[in-house]
Order: C-alpha cells, then structure tokens, then sequence
C-alpha cells in the first residue's frame, strides 16, 4: 500500500444552517519519498486536506491511512506527521535553538536529549551553525530549515506543508524554492505541499494534485498533466 493514502475522503462545514461541502471524495495515494504538490485555487480544500492527513481536523466520510495503518481514529500526536506552517512562523525572540526545541519542551523531553536531537536535526540541515541567532539574522532559506528542523525534530517522516512561501518577496521564494527541492533530495522524507501558484507547483512537483470541485481532478507527472490537459 502507498505511504500516505486518502479513500473517498469528504468533508463538509456546518454554519448555522448552511452546509458547504469542501472534499468530495478526495482519492489521493502517495508513495514514500515522493514531492506531492496540491495545486488549486484559494478556497478550494487544500488546508482541510492537510488538517485531515495530520488529525487535526477529522473527514465526515472516507480514510486516511498513513504507512499502510488506518489512522482514522489516531490522535494527532501519535500521526507522526509534521507541519510547516505558512511564513513558517518562528517565534522572533527566540534563538534558533530553542525554536527547534520548542516541540521537545512542549512534551517535557529530558534538557540534554533535547540538546542532542537539535544539535542532530541542525546537523542534517547544515544549520547547526546558526544555533545562536535569532531568526531576522537569517537569510530565507535559512529561515526555511529552521522551520523544518523544528517540524523533523520529533522525528516525523511525512512533512505537510501550507503554501511556506506564499508570505516571501519574489526574490527570495524562488531562492527558498531551489532550497527545498534541494533539501528534499537529501532528506527524503515524503512532503505533501499545498498552493494556489502554478510557477512553484510546476517547479517542486515529482506528482502533480489538481483539486478543483472537491476532488483530484487530475494526479501525476506534472510534464504530463500539462500536456494532456
Ligand atoms: P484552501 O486551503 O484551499 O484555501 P480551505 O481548506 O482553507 O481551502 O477551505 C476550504 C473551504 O472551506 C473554504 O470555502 C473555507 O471558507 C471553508 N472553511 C474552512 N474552514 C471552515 C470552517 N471551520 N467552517 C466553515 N467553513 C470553513
Ligand atoms: P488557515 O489558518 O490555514 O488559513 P483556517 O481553517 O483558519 O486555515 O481558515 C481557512 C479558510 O477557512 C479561511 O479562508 C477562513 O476564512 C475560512 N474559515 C475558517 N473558519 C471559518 C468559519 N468558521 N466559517 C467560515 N469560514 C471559515
């Protein structure tokens, strides 16, 4: 079985009396290791997919299995399953450091564990040593596995991530683009992006989410999809 899967997976909002259905039967398998871009306009589902693949959020109707288990009904911390949010939201008076440690507080980890797992996940993301700054010391890309080495540091392997670079100026997302790609390649853990921005899905995509009406109208290759639209 794939590595992260979706079946018929629905979702609909409550408002007073007004239902708006946003997943359809979203029908989405990705292998491990792959760079799944989810690619449709504002408004369209791709922050609900992400809340329901982390269990943040639970569908009305379908699954969600994560490394061939349903997950149906497990909690987010035991999902293992990491978020970068958008603009990557580091916490500004804090040092590098301590915005990678700041999960391993959260959960009362031992202090010298900690220290280990930072020092570790800074290594992998040759950013240990910018461990003293704080995070305007640092250039975006920077900045950008600061966010990630705080979402790896608890060891997930699935990374969600929710338009990261939709908040950059124009020079340094395309900068912190090539950087991801990069990273991917070395760490090879499966990402799952979402963005309304065709430019960067085209650019980071292996395969290539089209959700438009609640559902994946198209999945694959992105050369492909373009080809034979
Ligand atoms: P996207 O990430 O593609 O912009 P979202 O998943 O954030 O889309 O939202 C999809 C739709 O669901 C939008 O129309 C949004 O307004 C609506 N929505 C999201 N969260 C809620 C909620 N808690 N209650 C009602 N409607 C919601
Ligand atoms: P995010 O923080 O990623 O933007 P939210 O769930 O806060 O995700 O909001 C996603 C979208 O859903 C936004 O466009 C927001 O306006 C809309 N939304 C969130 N909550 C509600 C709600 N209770 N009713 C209607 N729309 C909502």
């Amino acid at each position: 079985m794939s590595y992260v899967k979706l079946e018929d997976v629905w979702k609909w909002y409550k408002n007073k009396n007004k239902v708006t259905e946003v997943l359809k039967g979203v029908n989405l398998d990705i292998e491990k290791g792959e760079f799944v871009v989810i690619l449709g306009p504002s408004g369209e589902g791709k922050t609900t997919i992400l809340k329901i693949i982390s269990g943040l959020l639970k569908q009305d109707k379908g699954h969600v299995y994560l490394r061939g288990k349903i997950v149906d009904d497990v909690p987010p911390k035991d999902r293992n399953v990491a978020m970068v949010p958008q603009n990557y939201a580091l916490y500004p008076f804090m040092s590098v450091f301590d915005n990678i440690a700041f999960p391993l507080k959260v959960s009362h980890t031992p202090k010298e564990e900690i220290k280990k797992r930072v020092v570790e996940v800074a290594k992998m993301l040759r950013i240990d040593d910018l461990l003293d700054r704080k995070p305007s010391q640092l250039s975006g890309g920077q900045m950008q596995r600061v966010a990630i080495a705080r979402a790896l540091v608890k060891g997930a392997d699935i990374i969600l991530m929710d338009e990261p670079l939709s908040n950059l100026d124009a020079q340094v997302r395309v900068l912190a683009r090539e950087e991801l790609k990069q990273l991917q390649r070395e760490l090879k853990s499966t990402i799952i992006y979402v963005t309304h921005d065709q430019v960067e899905a085209l650019s980071l995509a292996s395969k290539l989410a089209i959700l438009h009406d609640g559902i994946i109208q198209a999945y694959g290759d992105p050369k492909e999809i373009y080809n034979n639209p």
